[in-house]
């Protein structure tokens, strides 16, 4: 159930009788290689919400498509054409105005479902300024989940991606995990014969300001893709929708 879709009054019924879950996917605008859509941690944690909101009844909100800054060591970085980005500060009042607005529209469950790392502490600087504010108007029963879809990748799920080890979590960008789960989800979406193939990013420990380039591969990928294939994708996916199925509605509870 799509929220964009419903007109003004089937949507009103539905939060007045009853009290869905509303998802709000997180993602951004970021270059994800030569292969995959700027939007792809936009699209990812759409599409999995629209396949796991009907285990209970729940409603998809538009997605946040437009991220905090894109970092070096986790999307490459904010230099790339199209990768196309607001400040923490900007996210965080964005992110604390729409869930005022719901709240006080009388959602009581909101699930903020993150598919861009560089959101997380921004995410949740804008759900606590907005729970904050709507205390003060006296609305104190809304509840939020903020959850990163790609937390919910367990061991298992680990051993099927990387069958030979996982290199890195923090060098998966546009590699094996989201090459993989694109190709599932949208697999027009995927070029396949644009997939880099090159050595792993490496890296120094500390950050360099204004941004280094150097050890950033041009291609955006920080390692390779090339192992990435519809059937781990579909493990993934499949793993995913239904312990969110599950895990969302009883974490409401
Ligand atoms: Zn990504």
């Amino acid at each position: 159930m799509r929220m964009a879709d419903l007109a003004f009054t089937e949507y009103e019924a539905l939060v007045r009788e009853k009290s869905p879950i509303v998802v709000i996917p997180c993602g951004a605008l970021e270059q994800h290689g030569p292969h995959l859509p700027l939007a792809t941690d936009a699209m990812i944690p759409t599409m999995l919400a629209e396949r796991f909101v009907p285990a209970f009844g729940g409603i998809v909100a538009p997605t946040f498509t437009y991220g905090v800054r894109s970092q070096p060591k986790s999307g490459g970085g904010n230099h790339f054409c199209g990768t196309t980005s607001l400040w923490g500060s900007t996210y965080a009042l964005m992110v604390a105005d729409i869930v005022e607005e719901f709240g006080r529209h009388g959602v009581k469950k909101i699930v903020m479902l993150d598919g861009h790392t560089e959101n997380q502490p921004f995410l949740v600087e804008g759900v606590e300024r907005a729970l904050v504010n709507l205390r003060r108007d006296g609305i104190t029963d809304v509840r939020v989940i903020r959850l990163a879809y790609y937390m919910a990748i367990d061991a298992k799920l680990q051993a099927t991606l990387f069958p030979d080890g996982l290199l890195s979590w923090d060098l998966e960008h546009a590699a094996v995990m989201e090459t993989s789960v694109m190709m599932a989800l949208s697999p027009s979406h995927v070029r396949l014969d644009r997939i880099p193939d090159d050595p792993p990013a490496d890296f120094p420990i500390y950050e360099t300001f204004p941004i280094d380039p150097a050890p950033i591969p041009c291609h955006g990928v920080l390692s390779s893709a090339k192992s990435a294939t519809a059937e781990k994708g579909r493990a993934v996916v499949d793993t995913l929708v239904a312990e969110f199925s599950d895990l969302i509605p009883r974490a409401f509870r």
